[in-house]
């Protein structure tokens, strides 16, 4: 048996570091033309023929331009899956770099180029040692994170739907980050994302002339009072250990200072880090909804619509991925975070299915300060490159260290 040892886990490091140049030219190659959602076309043809240069076989989806290829190691087994991301997000790229974005109005500025150039760095480093791999490694590359259900749709064609024996026994995700030095890896058991949803609100009421608001049902009181009660709701009915956030971001009323209008519409978002106190946050949002239009004689039209549910990292995969993570790259580089970040991620749905963890790579350039660094999202960030080779050698060495039989 052919067991990777700890040495053997900072050979893939270096070999990752040597590999850095070609994965640099690629992540570049990439980050100029950026496509957004589920239709990734030319995309999904640069990862088809870099699968094919390693000698592997690309799977395309058929409902999205999703992509998957097996490393199929030397030895019978289970499967790992491991995962990137590869769209883009709507927004003009102003960060002057040589290789900005040429696609008007698109940038990847979360950093998912970086993720596929990584992923395809680690099928670099698993396609040579197959005799120490019992069983496979699945490599997901999937369209539409931001907002699309991509991971969702990839399940409903059966990404996961391997013969018996054969089975997806660990999921593993890397994300890009500004927030952590560079060359870390920052992760947390449990909750690591939370979830994101929408709430969508027409208060409909009766319009008529504001100097006779007797004579009309108006909205917009109505409207003040549900955005209040909304808040009053979290911090009186959520445990403040299992946190919720509401944020109503876009109030619409009215016309001008003589007319009470016949509606008023509210949206925002809910975010909760955990599944109980999501259902416990919708249940309430309607109730508080309900209640006060119902006290005003006002009709309440409210949507609450599902966004990503909670990313939930396995605790056993999570210490034996940030175990492997410490052997490949030293214990200092890889951080156990006190908090969930308060964004979210599809990968939650392949988490719901099968035990695993998403991990972040921090990747926030030495010279930034890390308060004023841009984030991911901000159409001027930018991600220090060399922390690729890490996120590189720590895929591959999760997959290595779970399939050694
Ligand atoms: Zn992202």
């Amino acid at each position: 048996m052919n067991m990777p040892t700890a040495d053997s886990l900072s050979a893939l490091l270096a070999d990752a570091r040597a590999a850095l140049p070609a994965t640099v030219d690629l992540r570049r190659r990439l980050h100029r033309t950026p496509e957004v959602g589920l239709d990734l076309p030319a995309t999904q043809a640069i990862v088809v023929e870099e699968l094919r240069a390693l000698g592997l076989e690309p799977r395309l989806g058929s409902a999205t331009t999703s992509v998957t290829a097996v490393i199929e190691g030397a030895r019978p087994g289970p499967t790992i899956l491991l995962r990137a991301d590869m769209d883009g997000l709507p927004l003009t790229e102003e960060t002057g770099l040589a290789f900005a974005s040429r696609a008007p109005g698109t940038m990847h500025a979360c950093g998912h180029d970086i993720h596929i150039a990584m992923l395809l760095g680690a099928a670099r480093l698993l396609v040579a040692p197959r005799d120490a791999i019992a069983g496979r490694v699945l490599l997901m590359f999937q369209p539409g994170e931001e907002g699309f259900h991509g991971a969702r749709v990839m399940l409903e064609e059966g990404l996961l739907d391997l013969p018996a024996g054969q089975e997806v026994t660990g999921a593993f995700a890397l994300h890009i980050s500004t927030r952590y030095a560079s060359g870390t890896i920052d992760y947390r058991p449990g909750p690591m994302l939370v979830a994101a949803d929408f709430i969508r609100l027409t208060i409909r009421g009766r319009g008529g002339h504001a100097s006779a608001p007797h004579e009309t049902i108006d909205p917009i009181p109505v409207a003040a009072e549900i955005v209040l009660a909304l808040q009053a709701m979290v911090t009186r009915r959520v445990d403040v250990f299992d946190p919720a956030v509401i944020t109503i971001a876009h109030i619409d009323a009215g016309t001008t200072t003589n007319i009470i209008p016949e509606t008023a519409f509210v949206e925002g978002t809910i975010r909760t880090a955990s599944e109980a106190t999501r259902a416990l946050v919708h249940a309430g949002v309607r109730r508080v909804v309900d209640g006060i239009c119902a006290a005003h004689d006002a009709i309440a039209e409210l949507e609450i619509i599902p966004g990503y549910p909670v990313t939930i990292n396995d605790p056993a995969f999570t210490a034996f991925a940030a175990g492997v993570a410490a052997e490949t790259l030293g214990s200092g580089a890889v951080v156990e975070l006190a908090s969930p970040i308060m964004g979210a991620e599809d990968f939650s749905y392949v988490l719901q299915r099968v035990p695993g963890a998403m991990f972040f790579v921090g990747a926030r350039p030495p010279e930034e300060d890390p308060a004023t660094a841009p984030q991911n999202h901000s159409n001027r960030v930018v991600f220090h490159e060399p922390a690729m080779a890490v996120g590189a050698a720590v895929y591959a060495a999760v997959a290595l260290r779970h399939l050694a039989g």
